[in-house]
């Protein structure tokens, strides 16, 4: 079973964790590219019963490829990325996983949206790879 916490860049935004993730995958979409500033993240995604949020924050939501809109949720004042969700997923919570002090129990499972990522971000473990997100989860 998982448990880990973990703040923000400034310390306000708090997440706690604790039981076991849905999915765990590395997202290489070009909106997580812009999102991020970098080539892709790395989330897990929990039921929301499992993850504690407290302090400020800010979300953006944007439509993505599967037409659900999908709101990334960020520190206001610092701008650290914390979680996301998702309207076609209600009741889960897809944890930045670096944001997490303790994330050695991470493995992940797949990567996603691969047909956008870029060459010169790759990953050394010989992963599942899917040009979308697997309907299955
Ligand atoms: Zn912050
Ligand atoms: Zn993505």
């Amino acid at each position: 079973m998982v448990k880990a916490k973990g703040a923000c860049l400034c310390g306000q935004l708090k997440i706690e964790v604790e039981g076991e993730p849905i999915v765990m995958v590395h997202c290489c979409c070009t909106d997580c590219q812009k999102a991020s500033g970098t080539g892709h993240m790395t989330n897990a995604r929990f039921h929301e019963k499992n993850v504690r949020i407290t302090g400020e924050y800010t979300r953006y939501g944007l439509k993505a490829k599967s037409g659900n809109i999908n709101y990334r949720h960020f520190c206001p004042i610092c701008g650290s990325r914390g979680f996301g969700t998702n309207s076609g997923r209600p009741g889960q919570i897809n944890v930045n996983v670096g944001i997490l002090d303790d994330s050695s129990w991470f493995r992940p499972q797949m990567v996603i949206f691969d047909c956008d990522r870029r060459d010169w971000d790759e990953f050394p473990e010989p992963l599942p790879r899917y040009d979308e997100y697997p309907p299955e989860n």
